[in-house]
């Protein structure tokens, strides 16, 4: 395996850690607080992580939820995983995006994820 940016993460970066996972913050942030949770060991995509690590992942969410909230004020969250290149994925070691949204941050936020791409139909 080539060198991975996620495996080789500062120690002082983590925000928090459960046992097999870990979140910090995206040095390219989206928003003010964009945070990537990921499992501790190397998986390239969300389906080839066990259910112990996707369940180390979901108890995580919560805690940096908690921390952005208290942080950040956000109005919402997109909270998403972008799986192969097609699909955008760029760091092929699987992450969870936890986006803070504010209000007015986008002129029409309605859709959310939806708008990743244009509807095939449209949703009225
Ligand atoms: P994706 O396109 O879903 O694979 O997302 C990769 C994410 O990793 C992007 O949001 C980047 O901003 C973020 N990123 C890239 N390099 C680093 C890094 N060294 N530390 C933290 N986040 C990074
Ligand atoms: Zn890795």
């Amino acid at each position: 395996m080539t060198e991975c940016i996620f495996c080789t993460l500062p120690k002082t970066d983590i925000l928090v850690e459960n046992e097999l996972a870990l979140a910090f913050f995206d040095k390219f942030p989206v928003n003010e607080g964009h945070v990537l949770i990921i499992p501790k060991r190397h998986v390239a995509s969300l389906f080839d992580a066990t259910r112990e690590e996707i369940m180390d992942i979901w108890a995580l969410l919560g805690n940096v939820k908690e921390m952005l909230d208290k942080r950040f004020h956000p109005d919402g969250y997109n909270v998403g995983i972008n799986v192969g290149a097609a699909a955008g994925q760029t760091v092929f070691h699987m992450h969870v995006h936890v986006i803070p949204r504010y209000q007015g941050d986008v002129p029409d936020p309605r859709g959310g994820v939806r708008k990743i791409k244009k509807c095939l139909v449209p949703y009225s």
